[in-house]
């Protein structure tokens, strides 16, 4: 199918080098046809009139009652150039901070100044997935969807089904039972998606979904969707247009789907293509232990890009034994419960670009940075807090220098997930732990407890 609705500037290209299909934009694919590999998005740059050098993005803060320019992804829309501007969809995404944070920096023995905090959890549905979604229903309203779906852990479905209704697309989301943070579930249900619970985790629901979209005609949205991650770029053009257009030393990040890994990568990758930056930072992508697919991978079996010749075989043998021990992840960073990561092979392509490097931390590590990154920041939701956990694992290690510049993504809000807030606050289950002090109700005995 093609279309005369893209631009002739993109094209998807698997990622497979013996195989290398090639694509137009009008076509919803998801995975190569011939190989069944992942799919990127590739631009014809010649045919790209992308500014000369990062600080001519910053005049669009003049025009940004122009809906494009207001938004934190389109207005870098020359690096995303799929579609035509007529099918680009906004609600207003990635306003979102780079906070310098030294009360953090203090507690990974980072010296001040150096460490910096992107709060994900300020886009409109409280997490990064709305840099992708932008980007996808643009993809989506190009190829004249009329419904879609995703498998979630929570964020993608609260994200999509925002879009879906502003869109005017009906939306269906598939979770695992008992595996979705409240505060996520409960976007998904206002804002109106067909919700349907399967009895299993987030790796069924992805296996599902795909073949319900296939036999229904579906528009899918997952990380999987390689428009989703051309939206993800935008996270690091915001960071390094917030460090006055220097890269950071260091990019940390959750590593669950590995959707965002693979989608920054790719975005340095091509503003040294352009010659827009000098250098690429360094990468480290943190998993939590356990849901340590990654870690395994990279740091055990030694797993490589290897120019896009990945050995199979290792990966396979890997999920062949996690079926063989009905191995399920668990996590409480609900978003990065996945043992079966998408985007594997392009993050390890990240991994390869960035010199990157894996870590996994438990939850009690993730739960501690958690209420540190609320006591001195903004709060985020667990699996955000893993960015600091690994961090703190980093400079012990030595592996990361004190002095070093160093953004960490923190992907949702705090909001996202209330229970494991409360919990540990509540239950005391850990060093950091506030909880609330019961008193009689007598003027005098309150009195007595405030500090
Ligand atoms: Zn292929």
């Amino acid at each position: 199918m093609s279309t005369s609705k893209q631009t002739d500037a993109a094209y998807q290209k698997c990622i497979n080098p013996d195989c290398g299909a090639e694509f137009d934009c009008g076509q919803s694919l998801f995975k190569c046809p011939a190989c069944g590999e992942l799919l990127d998005a590739v631009y014809n740059w010649d045919k790209i009139e992308v500014p000369d050098k990062l600080t001519d993005f910053a005049k669009r803060w003049a025009t940004r009652n122009n809906r494009l320019d207001f938004s934190g992804v389109w207005r870098f829309r020359e690096l995303l150039n799929f579609c035509e501007d007529k099918y680009k969809v906004t609600i207003g995404e990635g306003q979102t901070i780079l906070q310098q944070n030294d009360g953090v920096a203090e507690y990974v023995d980072v010296k001040p100044g150096r460490l910096y905090l992107q709060y994900e959890g300020l886009n409109p549905s409280g997490s990064f997935k709305d840099n992708g979604m932008t980007a996808a229903f643009s993809h989506a309203m190009m190829v004249g969807a009329k419904s879609c779906a995703c498998a979630s852990t929570g964020n993608t479905s609260a994200s999509m089904t925002l879009y879906a209704h502003n869109c005017g697309l009906k939306s269906t989301v598939f979770i695992g039972s008992g595996r979705i943070a409240f505060g996520k579930l409960s976007q998904a249900m206002d804002y109106g998606a067909q919700t349907i619970q399967i009895l299993g985790d987030f790796d069924d629901c992805m296996r599902q979904v795909q073949d319900v979209c296939l036999q229904l005609g579906l528009y899918l949205l997952n990380s999987l969707n390689p428009f989703r991650l051309e939206g993800q770029k935008a996270i690091m053009y915001r960071i390094i247009e917030q460090l006055r257009w220097e890269v950071p030393d260091w990019i940390i990040v959750p590593g669950g789907n590995l959707g965002n890994s693979s989608a920054f990568g790719k975005a340095f990758y091509e503003l040294k293509q352009l010659g827009l930056i000098e250098q690429v930072p360094r990468m480290a992508i943190i998993n939590a232990t356990g849901a340590k697919t990654l870690t395994d991978l990279v740091n055990n079996k030694k797993l490589l890009w290897n120019n896009g010749s990945v050995e199979q075989k290792i990966i396979d043998d890997y999920y062949a034994d996690l079926t063989a021990r009905n191995f399920s992840p668990h996590t409480c960073a609900s978003a990065i419960e996945i043992s079966r990561p998408v985007n594997l092979k392009k993050c390890l392509r990240t991994i390869a670009l960035c010199n990157g490097i894996v870590r996994a931390v438990t939850d009690e590590e993730i739960c501690d940075a958690k209420a540190i990154i609320g006591k001195y920041g903004l709060g985020c939701e667990p699996a955000s807090a893993a960015t600091i956990a690994g961090l703190k694992h980093l400079r012990a290690e030595g592996v990361i220098a004190a002095d070093e510049r160093i953004a960490c993504v923190l992907t949702g809000h705090l909001l996202k997930d209330p229970n494991v807030t409360v919990n540990y606050h509540k239950e005391k289950q850990g060093q950091f732990s506030n909880p609330p002090i019961e008193a009689p109700n007598k003027l005098d005995e309150i009195i007595k407890l405030i500090k």
